[in-house]
C-alpha cells in the first residue's frame, strides 16, 4: 500500500516538474548555498527520526526537485549527460526494485540476457560479429562482445586493462611491466589518462598524438611518435583516438589511425563515449568510419541515448581478449558450471552491478532504432543550424564548425567576459551553458542534447547575451 501510494505521489512530482521545465515556468538551474539546502531537505531530521513517506515524502521530493539542475528545459545546454526518455527511468525503478545483480546469471537471468542482447546489439551496429548465445554452437573465428558497465570512465579503463593482458599475458602473476606507452591525443577525456595512472603508467609513459589546432589527429604523424616510443625503450600498449572528442565533438579520422594500428599490431581503443551514437544514423555513421578497425570502443548510452546514468558499453572485437582481462582466481564464481545463461562476472571491474542493459533497452524498445537515430540526427542537425545562425552573427565567433552536437563559441570580448555571461546567464534562468579553455581561450560551450530545444532557443540566447555583454 505504501509503496503504491508513495510511487504514485512521485511520479505526480516527477510529470509536473518535466512539464514546468518544458514550459521554461521554473529556472534551468537554481543553486542554493548547501547548508541551507540540507537544512530545507530537514536531512538531519529525517535521519535521525525518519518517517520520509507520505506527506512529508512529497514536500521532500518538491524540495529536492527545486533545486535540481533541470535537463528537460530547453535552455539546458551545459553537459553531455542525457535527457532521459521517461521508459529508462521507469527501467532504473524496475532496477532498483528488484535490485538482480548482472554480474552471475542465477541472480539476475532476465537483466543478464538483456545485457548480452543489448551488447549483441551495439556489436552489430559497429559491423563486428555478435556472439553466440549460451548453448548455440561456435566457430574457430572470434566473436565480438563486451559487457556494460557503470560509466565510460570504467569501460575506458576496462578496455586498457584488457589491452595490457594481451601484450603482457602474465601481468597477473608477474604484476605489471614498466616499458609500456600509452599513445593517445591531448583531447583525450581525462579518464584515459586516469586509467592509465591506474594501471601503473606514469606521466612520462603517455605520449601525446600530434593534432591539428582542433586538436584532432593527425594520422601521419603517428610513426613519428611510435618511434620515440621505441627510442625510450618502451612498447605501445595502445593508441587511443576519440569519437568523439569531450570539448569541442569532433571525430578523429579512425580509418587511418586503425589501418596504422592493424599494421603494426598495436591496440586500437576508440573513446566513443559521447559520439559512438553516430553509427545509428545513416546521415552521420560515416564520422565513425572505420570503427570496425578497433579493438576495442567505449560506447556511453547516457549521453547520447536518452538512458539515465549510468549504462556504458565497453565492446570488443574479439572478445576473447576481453575474457582473458583479468584473469584472477575466483573459483567460488568462475567455477565450470551447465547453465542456461551467462556470466558477466570476469568481464568486470565491478562485482555487483546494476541492471544497466534494461535501462538503455527500455529506451530502445520504446523508440525503436530508427526513433533513436532520428534523435541523434535531429541533434546532430541543430548543432549545425546554430553555427550557421552564431558563425553568421558578426559580434559572434565559433571554434570551428560542428561535427556532432556540441558548439563553442565565444562573443566578441575576453575570457573574463564569456565566464561573466555564463553566470549571468545561470542566474537569470533561462540558459545553462558550459565554457571551455581551447588553445588557450576561453569558449562558451552548447550541448544539444534535448529534444525539445529549438532554433529559436539558440536566437533568444544570442539576444541574452548581447544584452549581458552591454551591461
Ligand atoms: C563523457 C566522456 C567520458 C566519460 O564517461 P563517463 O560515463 O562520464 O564516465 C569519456 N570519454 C569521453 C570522450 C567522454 O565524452
Amino acid at each position: 500500500m505504501s509503496f503504491l501510494s508513495d510511487a504514485h505521489a512521485v511520479c505526480e512530482e516527477l510529470d509536473q516538474y518535466r512539464s514546468q521545465s518544458s514550459d521554461r515556468t521554473k529556472p534551468v538551474v537554481k543553486q542554493i548555498p548547501m547548508r541551507t539546502l540540507i537544512d530545507d531537505l530537514s536531512l538531519g531530521t529525517f535521519a535521525i527520526h525518519g518517517g520520509l513517506r507520505g506527506g512529508k515524502l512529497t514536500e521532500f521530493v518538491r524540495t529536492y526537485l527545486d533545486s535540481t539542475s533541470r535537463l528537460y528545459h530547453p535552455g539546458n545546454l551545459a553537459h553531455q549527460v542525457a535527457v532521459p526518455h521517461h521508459a529508462g527511468a521507469l527501467a532504473a525503478l524496475m532496477g532498483g526494485f528488484t535490485n538482480n545483480p548482472v554480474s552471475i546469471y542465477e541472480m539476475g537471468p532476465a537483466a543478464a540476457s538483456i545485457e548480452f542482447f543489448v551488447v549483441n546489439w551495439l556489436v552489430e551496429k559497429v559491423g563486428w560479429r555478435p556472439s553466440p548465445y549460451p548453448g548455440e554452437a561456435i566457430d574457430s573465428e572470434a566473436y565480438a562482445g563486451g559487457v556494460l558497465t557503470h560509466g565510460g570512465s570504467l569501460a575506458n579503463l576496462t578496455a586498457l586493462i584488457a589491452a595490457r593482458s594481451r601484450i603482457a599475458p602474465d601481468v597477473w602473476q608477474r604484476g605489471a611491466p614498466r616499458d609500456l606507452a600509452l599513445l593517445a591525443p591531448a583531447e583525450s577525456h581525462y579518464s584515459i589518462a586516469r586509467a592509465a595512472g591506474i594501471m601503473g603508467l606514469g606521466q612520462s609513459d603517455l605520449y601525446q598524438l600530434e593534432a591539428d589546432e582542433h586538436g584532432v589527429v593527425i594520422p601521419d604523424k603517428i610513426s613519428h611518435v611510435l618511434q620515440k616510443v621505441r627510442e625510450d625503450g618502451k612498447r605501445p600498449l595502445a593508441v587511443v583516438a576519440n569519437g568523439c572528442s569531450t570539448a569541442m565533438g569532433l571525430y578523429d579520422p579512425l580509418r587511418e589511425i586503425g589501418r596504422l594500428c592493424n599494421a603494426y599490431g598495436i591496440w586500437f581503443h576508440i573513446d566513443g563515449a559521447h559520439g559512438a551514437a553516430a553509427l545509428l544514423s545513416n546521415r552521420y555513421r560515416g564520422l565513425m568510419d572505420g570503427v570496425e578497425l578497433a579493438d576495442s570502443l567505449t560506447w556511453d548510452a547516457h549521453k547520447l541515448m536518452r538512458t539515465p546514468g549510468l549504462c556504458t558499453a565497453a565492446l570488443f572485437r574479439d572478445v576473447g581478449t576481453l575474457d582473458k582481462a583479468f584473469f584472477q582466481d575466483a573459483s567460488y564464481l568462475f567455477h565450470d558450471k551447465v547453465q542456461p545463461g551467462f556470466d558477466f562476472i570476469h568481464r568486470t571491474v565491478e562485482c555487483t552491478k546494476s541492471a544497466l542493459g534494461l535501462r538503455f533497452f527500455s529506451v530502445l524498445g520504446a523508440l525503436g532504432e530508427q526513433g533513436l537515430a532520428a534523435y541523434v540526427d535531429r541533434q546532430f542537425d541543430l548543432a549545425r543550424q546554430a553555427y550557421e545562425l552564431i558563425g553568421g552573427a558578426r559580434d559572434f565567433e565559433c571554434a570551428g564548425p560542428p561535427q556532432s552536437n556540441i558548439l563553442c563559441f565565444r562573443v566578441s570580448g575576453c575570457d573574463e567576459l564569456q565566464l561573466r555571461v555564463r553566470d549571468k546567464l545561470i542566474a537569470h534562468g533561462d540558459f545553462h551553458l558550459s565554457a571551455v579553455m581551447l588553445q588557450s581561450r576561453r569558449f562558451l560551450r552548447m550541448v544539444f542534447g534535448n529534444p525539445e530545444t529549438v532554433l529559436g532557443d539558440v536566437a533568444r540566447l544570442i539576444d541574452e547575451i548581447r544584452n549581458i555583454s552591454s551591461e
